[in-house]
């Protein structure tokens, strides 16, 4: 998309303050277009596929991977960003790129990587993210990392410590400063919530471990759900819970769109520099967000607290955990890339190779590292 068809407060990617590595420019596509192909094309994307969101991926084949969750985010954002007059391929690259930084086994794999790593600076799946794209990936031959665009790299590192930040030169500065991403940031940011609310009810649902029926007084969803019902009363429970899952994404979606275009009629930004300096304006509606928060706690009650999930986590705990203890007592079992780096700095090595691994990967390590008769 050229920039003649974005807002004023939108960001064009001629306009963007470029890359570490100086390189030519792009030809038949824009910047954020090339970071957008080099999300794609790297090896921390294709991982995703095995990675949790929820459900670990050999629980079935239908639930949501990190890979899915990603390309659903990206989808949500772009219509959203295309509506608001927004820079569609920044808003997709920061989509597809959000998750890059996460552990296997979702979560529960983070609380345990980040324990583990306490007295070495904590592991952050929204720092790691940044790691992997500026320094992980080892593909181009003149640089490591895959050299995007700042506002990419900035869109991507939702939450900071202050500490971090200031080791993290110009991308952190906005934490120290208290200004806000690019209204493209934002957006991606709250379409990862969006997105998991509603693909989570599909997936609990899909899993036996939430209840229909139990879930007609719930906010947006309930309500839709009672309308399905009572338009198609002779419809399959699956096709119901679908429609009425269907139906509560648009309702968050226009709502977001309506809300922000609100927003931003309001506060006027003319350009990226004025975003920088104004509160949110990528933003539900107040009851709407209260709504989107009320689901969210009936997914952690119901969902996420449902014992069956809890004994995958508290596995993936001690795998992660076992893992990181033994690659700490004897770095040579690490393979020979990892070996080297942890001669610099051996417990950032350590978090950088389990932070990497998919779901069945990790599990393949522990087997190969702790089991006897394992090859
Ligand atoms: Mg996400």
């Amino acid at each position: 998309m050229s920039s003649d068809f974005l807002a004023e407060y939108a960001v064009p990617a001629d306009l963007t303050w470029g890359r570490k590595h100086k390189e030519k420019k792009a030809i038949g596509r824009t910047e954020f277009q090339r970071d957008r192909d080099r999300i794609i094309h790297s090896t921390a994307f294709r991982r995703l596929e095995y990675k949790t969101q929820v459900f670990v991926n050999h629980e079935g084949d239908h639930f949501r991977t990190r890979l899915t969750h990603s390309l659903e985010v990206a989808q949500i954002a772009r219509s959203v960003a295309f509506s608001l007059g927004l820079n569609v391929d920044l808003v997709e690259a920061i989509a597809l790129a959000h998750d890059l930084g996460h552990t296997p086994f979702g979560h529960s794999g983070q609380d345990a990587l980040n324990e583990s790593m306490e007295a070495f600076g904590g592991f952050e799946h929204n720092l790691q993210s940044l790691r992997v794209i500026d320094h992980l990936e080892l593909r181009y031959a003149q640089f490591d990392g895959l050299n995007l665009c700042f506002e990419t790299r900035e869109g991507i590192l939702k939450h900071c410590s202050l500490k971090n930040a200031r080791e993290l030169a110009e991308v952190g500065k906005r934490f120290i400063e208290n200004r806000r991403p690019s209204l493209e940031a934002q957006l991606a940011n709250v379409a990862d919530g969006l997105a998991y609310n509603n693909h989570d009810i599909d997936d609990g649902l899909r899993s036996g471990l939430l209840d229909l029926a139990h879930m007609s007084d719930l906010p947006v969803f309930g309500e839709h759900l009672r309308a399905v019902a009572s338009e198609y009363p002779n419809i399959e429970e699956q096709r119901r819970a679908s429609e009425a899952i269907r139906r509560t994404v648009n309702s968050f979606v226009v709502d977001l769109t309506e809300e922000s275009k609100r927003l931003i009629h309001a506060a006027k930004p003319a350009s990226l520099d004025d975003v920088r300096k104004l509160p949110e304006l990528i933003c539900f509606s107040e009851e709407m967000e209260l709504k989107h928060r009320e689901l969210k706690q009936y997914l952690h009650q119901y969902l996420y607290r449902h014992f069956k999930v809890q004994r995958m986590a508290d596995k993936a705990k001690r795998v992660v955990s076992s893992l990181f203890k033994a690659f700490e007592e004897d770095v040579g079992l690490l393979p020979p890339r990892h070996q080297a780096q942890a001669k610099i700095d051996a417990p950032r090595a350590i978090s950088d190779y389990i932070a990497g691994m998919t779901d069945r990967y990790a599990m393949k390590e522990y087997r190969q590292i702790f089991l006897v008769d394992s090859v």
